[in-house]
Order: C-alpha cells, then sequence, then structure tokens
C-alpha cells in the first residue's frame, strides 16, 4: 500500500523551514508516497487542517523565509486529551510517518504523541537558536547568525560615528551560539553569554575596565556589545542604564528582535535543509522511530527524541577561546 507521510513546522520558525519542506516532499514524491502538510504546527493535527503537498507546490519555495505550512505554539497539545485527538487524527487520515520540523520543545511533544500513536515519528531541527543537542547545527541558525551580523555592522558605523557604547541584544533563548558567533563575525568588543556569565557586577566593571583601557589610549572610542536574550536579570534597559552610570557615557540599546527569524535562508542553511530532508525520508522504510535527524561531523544521524533536549549543547570551545582572547589582547 502506498505510504501516507506527512509534515509539520512547529515552534519558533526559521529560515529554512521551507527549504526542509521541500526537500522532503521532492525525496518523498520520488517514492511515490501520499504527502500532507499539516497546518500551523501542533494545532493542525488537532483541528485536522491538512493540505496536500505536491512537487509542483515546491516551485520556487527554497529560497523563501518562514513556513508555508505556517508554524505556531499549541497548549492544548499538552494535555493528555490533547495528544489522544491527534493521535486519533493521525490514524483516521492513515498516516504513515510524520516529519516534525522545530526545536526541543516541538520534538517533546513529538516524543509524548510516540506513547500512544504507533505510526513513526521523526524529528527535523529547524530553530535559529541552534539549542538541540544531537546535531552540530539546526536548520535556520546560519541565516541568522548572518542577519545579526549584517545589523551589528551598521550598529558600528554609527557607534563609531557619535563614539558611543551599544549594546546589541539577540535571541538565541537560553543558549549563546547565536551571540557567540554573531560577536565573533562582526569583531564586537564584548559578548555577555548565558554559558559564561555569572555575575552582574563582575561583567559591568569588566566592560568599564576595558573602555576605559581604550579611551587612554585613543581618546574618545565606540564600543559594541552583543547581549544573548534572557542574560541579564532586569534586561537589557537596565543593563544600558547601570553602564552608562558606571562608565559616564552613553549606552544605547538596540533589540534585534524577529528579523533574525526571517529572510531567505542563506546556503548553509538550505544545505542542511536538503541534506536532513532527504535523509529522513530514506528512513521512512526502516523501522527507525523516534528520532530527531542531525548531522555529526557533515553526517546525516539519528539520535533518540529525549537526547535532544536532555543533554546540553556546549557552545564550541574553539569560540569562545577566540572570542575571549580577541577581548582580553584588545584591551591589554
Ligand atoms: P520549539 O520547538 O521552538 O522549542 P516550543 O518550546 O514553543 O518550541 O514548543 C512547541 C510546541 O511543542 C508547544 O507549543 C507544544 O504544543 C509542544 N510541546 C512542547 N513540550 C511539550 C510536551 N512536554 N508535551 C507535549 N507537547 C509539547
Amino acid at each position: 500500500m502506498t505510504k501516507h507521510i506527512a509534515i509539520l513546522t512547529s515552534g519558533g520558525d526559521a529560515p529554512g523551514m521551507n527549504a526542509c519542506i521541500r526537500a522532503i516532499v521532492i525525496a518523498a514524491d520520488r517514492q511515490g508516497y501520499q504527502i500532507s502538510g499539516y497546518l500551523r504546527g501542533y494545532n493542525g493535527l488537532l483541528d485536522d487542517q491538512r493540505i496536500t503537498l505536491t512537487c509542483e507546490r515546491m516551485h520556487n519555495l527554497l529560497q523563501q523565509g518562514g513556513t508555508i505550512l505556517h508554524s505556531a505554539r499549541c497548549k492544548p497539545f499538552t494535555t493528555e486529551q490533547g495528544l489522544q485527538t491527534a493521535a486519533d487524527n493521525l490514524s483516521k487520515a492513515s498516516v504513515d510517518t510524520l516529519f516534525v520540523i522545530g526545536g526541543d520543545g516541538s520534538f517533546r511533544g513529538a516524543h509524548a504523541l510516540g506513547d500512544i500513536w504507533d505510526g513513526q515519528i521523526i524529528g527535523l531541527p529547524g530553530t535559529i537558536d541552534n539549542d538541540v543537542a544531537g546535531t552540530d547545527a539546526t536548520i535556520g541558525y546560519y541565516t541568522a547568525i548572518e542577519t545579526a551580523v549584517s545589523s551589528i555592522d551598521k550598529v558600528r558605523d554609527t557607534a563609531d560615528a557619535f563614539d558611543r557604547v551599544f549594546m546589541v541584544e539577540v535571541m538565541g533563548r537560553h543558549a549563546g551560539f547565536l551571540a557567540l558567533h554573531a560577536a565573533l563575525a562582526s569583531a564586537s568588543d564584548y559578548v555577555i553569554l548565558p554559558e559564561r556569565f555569572t555575575d552582574e557586577r563582575d561583567t559591568l566593571s569588566q566592560i568599564c575596565k576595558q573602555i576605559q583601557q581604550r579611551q587612554a589610549k585613543r581618546g574618545p572610542v565606540s564600543y559594541v556589545i552583543v547581549l544573548a536574550e534572557n542574560v541579564w536579570p532586569e534586561g537589557i534597559n537596565d543593563l544600558c542604564v547601570k553602564l552608562a552610570k558606571q562608565s559616564d557615557m552613553e549606552v544605547k540599546p538596540v533589540i534585534l528582535g524577529h528579523v533574525q527569524r526571517g529572510g531567505s535562508p542563506v546556503s548553509q542553511d538550505r544545505l542542511l535543509a536538503v541534506q536532513l530532508g532527504t535523509y529522513a525520508v530514506s528512513l521512512v522504510e526502516t523501522s527507525t522511530s523516534g528520532v530527531m535527524v542531525g548531522t555529526y561531523e557533515d553526517k546525516a544521524v539519528t539520535v533518540p527524541l529525549p537526547q535532544t533536549w536532555e543533554e546540553t549543547k556546549p557552545l564550541p570551545d574553539d569560540a569562545v577561546t577566540t572570542m575571549t582572547t580577541l577581548m582580553n589582547e584588545r584591551y591589554q
């Protein structure tokens, strides 16, 4: 009998989700599978909001940001009744395999569904935060770095013109991947990361010391700090006020916000989406289920869903060392 596969995108959207949908649809179509897309994440499973996906629909989709299936969060799905309704709807629609493109929250949901639905479940990592264990990178992460870097470059221009301090907040949820790489690639002067943050006072005095050392050498200076979201307990405005007071400089906050979730995916995200989407479809004829597909040293791998949130993905040591060295050396 023809296999019926279904796809949904869930949680925080990320550039490259469309490229991933496209890769799955093209690979699945080649196998002759019936292909459905559920709309608005797990909401589509609860309301049986489903569309047919065809290769024709995939035309010109690879480069588009967002997701044609829409994404959403879905509280009712987290309840026993919600999960049961979703399982019943999948069974009624005779779905054999469900592909969930999302982050670790979406994978928790997929895992819970796997306890009561006996179809095949495969997760694909799609989030700009790169905070999913078991994969070197997540779809959307590289584009978000690019967006952050191009914005910080612009901030640097105006910071230089006015010899000002700027504090740029980037996304990342509770992980510092985006902040670290955006700071490195934009030659920012300082980065505040959740994985390294210890103390408000220490951070403030370190930044002030560096600004003062630079002023002593060069006179008026600019200074750009990248702040990962959710790190500073009282938020970016409080940090700016405190830093302005202590450094006696004007400190401007810039919150990059949701622009980081948008835009056409860069090549690395497109390639990752194609690699993972194609690999995921190659698993349909196997008994593999309850896994996420990811990459390890460029090779496609599978990892059990719980591993994606039970383990904490560490920041890459080399990048942390490089950034720390740059921050310290610059102000010797
Ligand atoms: P992300 O996938 O980007 O990490 P969220 O953490 O917002 O996004 O999770 C997306 C959705 O996954 C939630 O709105 C919810 O429907 C579902 N979900 C998350 N955790 C669970 C859970 N423990 N059980 C069932 N569903 C869950």
